[in-house]
């Protein structure tokens, strides 16, 4: 038995013993919070737990028609004395951008490099490609059977967090977890087009106002791009409509890392990463105090951008050189 197998079957004692659950992810979700929480709620009911689930923000509109999104309740604080916490796709508890969880028994499981170990019990696989994958063996240990509305969502968080199938995490298990989720009625086109073919025609606008904004250095290797609220204002977006605009540069041949500023109310920048094959982009994250994946990693800093920028620069500069050393 290998030491995640070990921590799967306590995890699954835990759960089997315990009624009442609340389950959380990180603030600002995005698909694979949304697809763990949900595909793991479904598997709960089906255990007949009572389940409630807590999130900091609400989720972007296009997540809006996915099945069970109305059970997400919206808040920054909790009162709870749920049998066990189940905590999903989160490095560190505050994260979750809710207090008034850690005095409960929390079930920690997470796919990013770094977790701190916050819970009672920690499962953490840096090797899943989403955390999704590791709901879904979870759920298969708990002897669930996977209905279309459990596989919608492991879909979804495989779907979204291997950006469309472009990150360097996939491996066989990710589509071995995909086969069993179409077989299980999981349509990927349908799903495809209504993830990522929903953009209202503000965002088409954003989507040109950003790409105006894109900067780029090293000889075109990396993209800088920024976003402020003015810029939000003449497009008739918010922040919820930021999502997926990061990957934009990465489809030019040349562009292999992207990081993206965004300047929310307050001074506070929040900085996203993306690169493709071995350009490191959580490396250069964690030198920030954030961290992600070696493809998609991010961080947050109170300002001011102008002193933040030439140094970060450098250091994806150099994350771009070590990273093409080892390209195939
Ligand atoms: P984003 O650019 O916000 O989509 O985030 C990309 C990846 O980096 C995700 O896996 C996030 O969980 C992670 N990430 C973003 N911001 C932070 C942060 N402040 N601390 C730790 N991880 C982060
Ligand atoms: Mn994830």
């Amino acid at each position: 038995m290998t030491n995640d197998d070990f921590v799967i079957h306590q995890i699954r004692d835990e759960i089997l013993q315990r009624r009442r659950f609340l389950l959380t992810s990180h603030a600002r979700p995005d698909g694979d919070s949304i697809g763990s929480q949900l595909a793991m709620a479904f598997a709960l009911d089906a255990l007949g737990k009572e389940v409630r689930i807590v999130n900091a923000d609400a989720a972007p509109d296009h997540y809006q028609g996915f099945p069970g999104m109305h059970r997400i309740e919206i808040t920054t604080e909790v009162d709870t004395d749920a049998d066990a916490v189940i905590v999903m796709e989160c490095s560190d508890l505050s994260r979750t951008g809710i207090t008034g969880l850690d005095s409960r028994f929390i079930i920690n499981i997470d796919h990013h490099a770094g977790n701190r170990l916050y819970g009672a019990l920690n499962w953490y696989d840096e090797t899943a490609a989403a955390c999704g994958e590791m709901v879904f063996d979870l759920i298969r240990a708990l002897g669930v059977p996977l209905t279309e509305q459990i596989a919608t969502h492991i879909y979804l968080a495989i779907l979204t967090d291997t950006g469309a199938f472009h990150h360097s995490n996939i491996t066989p298990r990710t589509f071995d977890i995909c086969r069993q989720t179409v077989e299980a009625g999981v349509n990927p086109a349908a799903m495809a087009r209504r993830v990522f073919d929903s953009n209202s025609f503000g965002k088409l606008k954003l989507i040109g106002a950003v790409l105006d904004s894109m900067v780029l250095l090293d000889e075109g290797r990396l993209a800088v791009l920024y976003l402020d609220d003015e810029m939000l204002q003449l497009c008739g977006c918010t922040h919820n409509d930021t999502e997926g605009l990061i990957n934009l540069p990465l489809t030019a041949r040349e562009i292999q890392a992207v990081v993206f500023f965004k300047i929310a109310p307050g001074g506070v920048v929040r900085v996203s990463m993306r690169s493709k094959y071995d350009v490191d982009v959580r490396q250069v994250a964690a030198q920030y105090g954030g961290g992600g994946h070696k493809n998609a990693a991010g961080f947050t800093v109170d300002g001011p951008l102008d002193e933040l920028r030439p140094r970060l620069i450098e250091r994806l500069v150099m994350a771009i050189g070590e990273g093409l050393l080892t390209r195939p």
